[in-house]
């Protein structure tokens, strides 16, 4: 294949707000995570893979937390009994399965660097006693909150879980913009988004990204059935020490503006994936917008920016100068 289809074939095609959130705080983890095709191209790629999926402890601890509210409520979808009063056995085993995972990628980073990495010194600093109590209380606080103990107790009948791997094709691309839940009542439609860590208020990007999800459940309705039912946009969120639910109706106006953002998204992420181009030039990628970014980063042991992110950005712009005055 020639160096022009490879280029064509890896172009960026998916959206998701994971892939938007790592392009904002580094456009070189991005490009490392998602400017080439994951995982077929051999040893090399595969361990850039491994690398550029490396987790912080923090964050495992929120995925463990999120697999275990929708495995709760699948339990309570299929009938399965289930007892809150091992939660934190049920989160130990499950974020001490994600940490093993990565301590093999971790042997595998190591043997190839020849030496310990700071990746590990990351993970072994990590406390998971503090890890496990953190989730278990956010997991029994929200199983408090409707409209999930409504569910649980049998008060909603009406509900699904969706899944956010569930896409939507769009102009030749996927967007993964689907709620986790979905719930009617009457002819009201509520689609809820769980967010592990929420900031303080919600901005105006969020909103407009947590919009689009009217955008996938248009494509599941009717025109008719459009018209007549109310749909309810509603996230739960964590922040400030406590779950905060918030309900609002995108105007059509906001949910085009959602997928006018995500067009951009989109193509910034092109211009990212051009700007590596087929050598995959990494040296005038940018770097992480503050060094917290690096410290859950795995590419912390080889990246000028895992180093030192001032001087690697200061470096990076004499390399940019110089190479502006010779063109
Ligand atoms: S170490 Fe920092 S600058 Fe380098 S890729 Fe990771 S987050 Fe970006």
């Amino acid at each position: 294949m020639s160096m022009r289809d490879v280029v064509r074939r890896n172009r960026p095609r998916v959206w998701s707000s994971s892939r938007r959130s790592l392009m904002e705080r580094c456009p070189r983890a991005w490009a490392l995570r998602y400017g080439h095709r994951r995982g077929k191209s051999g040893t090399a790629g595969r361990m850039l893979s491994i690398v550029s999926d490396w987790r912080s402890p923090w964050d495992l601890m929120l995925r463990s937390l999120r697999s275990l509210i929708i495995e709760r409520l699948e339990a309570c979808l299929i009938g399965i009994r289930w007892s809150d009063s091992d939660i934190e056995m049920k989160m130990r085993e499950r974020l001490k399965e994600m940490i093993d995972e990565q301590n093999e990628s971790l042997n595998l980073v190591e043997k190839r660097i020849g030496s310990n990495s700071e990746l590990r010194a990351n993970q072994e600093r990590a406390k998971i006693d503090d890890l496990v109590a953190v989730a278990s209380h956010r997991f029994r606080r929200l199983m408090l909150m409707e409209p999930l103990h409504s569910i649980i107790r049998g008060k909603i009948t009406d509900w699904e879980l969706v899944g956010r791997l569930n896409s939507v094709r769009h102009q030749g691309k996927d967007l993964y913009i689907a709620p986790d839940l979905i719930w009617r009542i009457g002819r009201d439609r509520f689609m809820l988004r769980f967010v592990m860590q929420g900031r303080r208020e919600m901005t105006e990007h969020n909103r407009m990204e947590h919009s689009s999800m009217i955008a996938w459940q248009n494509s599941d309705l009717s025109d008719e059935e459009k018209k007549i039912s109310k749909v309810v946009v509603e996230i739960i969120d964590w922040h400030r020490g406590r779950w905060h639910r918030t309900s609002f109706q995108p105007t059509e106006g906001e949910v085009e503006l959602a997928m006018t953002m995500i067009e951009h998204d989109l193509v910034a992420m092109d211009e990212l994936y051009q700007r590596l181009g087929p050598l995959t030039d990494l040296s005038m990628m940018p770097l992480a917008s503050s060094k917290a970014v690096c410290r859950g980063c795995g590419h912390v042991d080889s990246c000028p920016g895992g180093e030192n992110l001032e001087r690697a950005k200061i470096e990076q712009s004499v390399i940019e100068m110089a190479r502006c005055r010779t063109s």
